[in-house]
C-alpha cells in the first residue's frame, strides 16, 4: 500500500481493500458524454470520471487517476452504485453518501444501493480522510451539475 499512514490501517477493512483492488470500473470511456476531473490536494488524490449517458440514464461510468486506498475504493463504490441508474437516482445516492460522511448520518439510513459504503464510516473520525472518501462522489455531482447547463466537462478541487 502506497499509504504510509499506518494508524489508519485498522480502517482499511477487507471490504475497502477489495474495492481498492477491483479494476471493474477503471479506465476511460472514449468520446464520453460527460467527463469530470476531481482533485484533493491535501492527500494528492486525483480522479477523472468519464460517463456515457443514454437520455437520463447513466449507462457507463469509469474512473482513472491515482490516489490513496480510501479515495480509490470509494471511487469504485460510486461507479458501481450509479451505473445503470437515472441521473436523479444517482443524485439521491450521492446526497445520501454525503449525509453519512459529512453530517454523521447513521449508516442504517444508507440506501441499499450504497450499503457497502458503511465500510467508510470509520473514516469520519479523520476529517482529512473524509475528503478522500467523498472526492469521486462530489466530482460526479459537479459533472452532473455542469451537464445540466449543457456542458460536457467539469473540474472540482477540494478545499483544504
Ligand atoms: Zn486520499
Amino acid at each position: 500500500m502506497a499509504d504510509g499512514d499506518f494508524e489508519l490501517q485498522d480502517l482499511y477493512r477487507d471490504v475497502l481493500i477489495d474495492y481498492y483492488r477491483d479494476a471493474t470500473y477503471k479506465g476511460e470511456i472514449q468520446n464520453p458524454d460527460l467527463s469530470a476531473h476531481g482533485a484533493n490536494p491535501t492527500c494528492g488524490d486525483e480522479i477523472k470520471l468519464t460517463v456515457r449517458k443514454e437520455g437520463d440514464v447513466i449507462k457507463e461510468v469509469r474512473f482513472s487517476g491515482c490516489g490513496c486506498v480510501i479515495s480509490q475504493a470509494s471511487s469504485t463504490m460510486m461507479c458501481e452504485a450509479v451505473e445503470g441508474k437515472t441521473v436523479d437516482h444517482a443524485r439521491e445516492l450521492i446526497a445520501a453518501f454525503r449525509k453519512m460522511m459529512i453530517e454523521n448520518g447513521p449508516v442504517s439510513e444508507l440506501p441499499e444501493d450504497i450499503g457497502e459504503t458503511e465500510a467508510l464510516e470509520g473514516v469520519r473520525k479523520f476529517p482529512i480522510r473524509v475528503k478522500c472518501a467523498i472526492l469521486a462522489w462530489i466530482t460526479f455531482r459537479q459533472g452532473l451539475d455542469e451537464n445540466l447547463k449543457g456542458r460536457a466537462s467539469a473540474q472540482y478541487t477540494e478545499v483544504s
